[in-house]
């Protein structure tokens, strides 16, 4: 080669696959590159296969399987969002997390498999208090991981929020109160809001964004007057078939104003919160005004911000337990799905742990499976037809 070339020799298991690596540095003409190939082809090398070079680093113990996942989940990134978590977890932080939980299951595991094998002589059993204080610490450390991760799938946008309810529930007092921030207008005259607002809103894991339908009137979605009304319930419709998540606000105040949800919009599929709102103008929850629809109800006063911290835990659990965001490491479904056996399998190991021997068994047989499930996240116990399938979907040779 005429050109200016640099050859970086990596001796294994210096590299990122394990192997001996040799990189070729050269200008990116594509008709050098093309003259490169074949010169090493016609000696006897070849292209790698889609997934290869992360497939060798799994192989070879480089990298766990999360962190494989990572490389193709990172080139098919299609948001900042997804960019910055596959980031995260070919850092590692998944696997870290899943790599100490295994090691808490297998300390759990070798003080039930000693009391099991040497039950006939003179060694101190494991308590059942102590198995099962540790046993809460595995399974706490599981559910803070699932509940703080987001869902991959989620990541290309933020989880969507919408207030609906009938004009002057309160919904712009609302969305000022929970986004800490002016930018809708507040007004009496009912129908003010003549747009969807949307602001964010951090949530104690992530962030959210809030939209309001403020200004639909209910008979404005079945018989809109004129175009403006026509183009708001277009609007609004479409933001609650987006929906994560809807907040339903009602004025308690006037309970006979406030229709339920489903009868006055047929077009919700996303879970709905009730924000009973203005509890500061009656003077206690009657049965009828406590007697609302079928959802999680909560008194707030968007006024006076009675109850706002609740229902912003509210938000968080209903996006949790949905597919929303939070800033643990994002899970795959495949990965989610692994982490949700092994924490059924923990919850069984608990229901039956006891001080008798047989049951003893019992239990060491569920953390058993319980390490399997996260051994489907590190790569122990992935079988071949789940790693022909994460690495299938590589379309490089990365
Ligand atoms: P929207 O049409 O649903 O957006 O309702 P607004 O947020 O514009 O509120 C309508 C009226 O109700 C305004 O005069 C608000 O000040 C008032 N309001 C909103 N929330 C509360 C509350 O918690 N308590 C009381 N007393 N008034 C409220």
């Amino acid at each position: 080669l005429t050109c200016r070339t640099k050859f970086l020799f990596f001796h294994s298991p210096h590299s990122f696959t394990g192997d001996d690596v040799i990189e070729i540095h050269v200008p990116g003409s594509p008709a050098l590159l093309k003259m490169i190939l074949q010169c090493l082809t016609a000696h006897g090398a070849r292209l790698a296969y889609p997934g290869e070079f992360t497939a060798r680093a799994f192989f070879n113990g480089r990298i766990g399987l999360s962190q494989a996942e990572a490389v193709n989940e990172m080139i098919s990134a299609r948001s900042d969002a997804q960019l910055i978590a596959s980031r995260r977890l070919l850092d590692g932080e998944l696997h870290r997390r899943c790599l100490a939980l295994r090691e808490q299951i297998i300390e759990l595991l070798s003080l039930v498999e000693l009391s099991l094998d040497f039950s006939d002589q003179d060694i101190q059993p494991a308590t059942p208090e102590n198995l099962k204080k540790l046993l809460q610490t595995a399974i706490s450390d599981i559910e803070n991981l699932l509940m703080q991760s987001p869902r991959w799938e989620q990541l290309q946008h933020l989880p969507r929020v919408v207030l609906a309810g009938a004009p002057n529930a309160g919904k712009s007092t609302l969305i000022n109160a929970l986004s800490c921030v002016n930018r809708s207008i507040v007004s009496h005259i009912s129908g003010t809001t003549r747009d969807l607002l949307t602001v964010p809103m951090k949530l104690p894991y992530g962030e959210c964004l809030l939209i309001d339908t403020a200004g639909l009137e209910f008979q404005d979605i079945f018989d809109p007057v004129d175009s403006i009304q026509m183009q708001m319930r277009e609007q609004a419709i479409l933001a609650l078939q987006q929906a994560d998540l809807i907040i339903w606000v009602m004025d308690i105040a006037q309970p006979e104003n406030n229709p339920d949800p489903h009868s006055v919009i047929p077009v919700i599929k996303a879970p709905c919160l009730i924000a009973a709102n203005k509890i500061d103008l009656i003077e206690s929850l009657s049965v009828t005004s406590k007697a609302l629809y079928s959802y999680k109800t909560i008194y707030i006063s968007a006024l006076r911000g009675d109850n706002l911290d609740s229902l912003v835990r509210q938000i968080a659990a209903c996006l949790h337990d949905s597919p929303a965001g939070g800033d643990g490491p994002a899970l795959t479904t495949r990965q989610r799905k692994a982490l949700e056996d092994c924490l059924g399998s923990l919850r069984q190991s608990d229901n039956i742990l006891s001080d008798n021997e047989i049951e003893n068994e019992l239990f060491a047989l569920e953390l058993r499976e319980a390490l399997d499930h996260l051994g489907l996240l590190t790569g122990e116990t992935a079988a071949e037809d789940v790693l022909h399938h994460i690495f299938s979907r590589f379309c490089l040779g990365k």
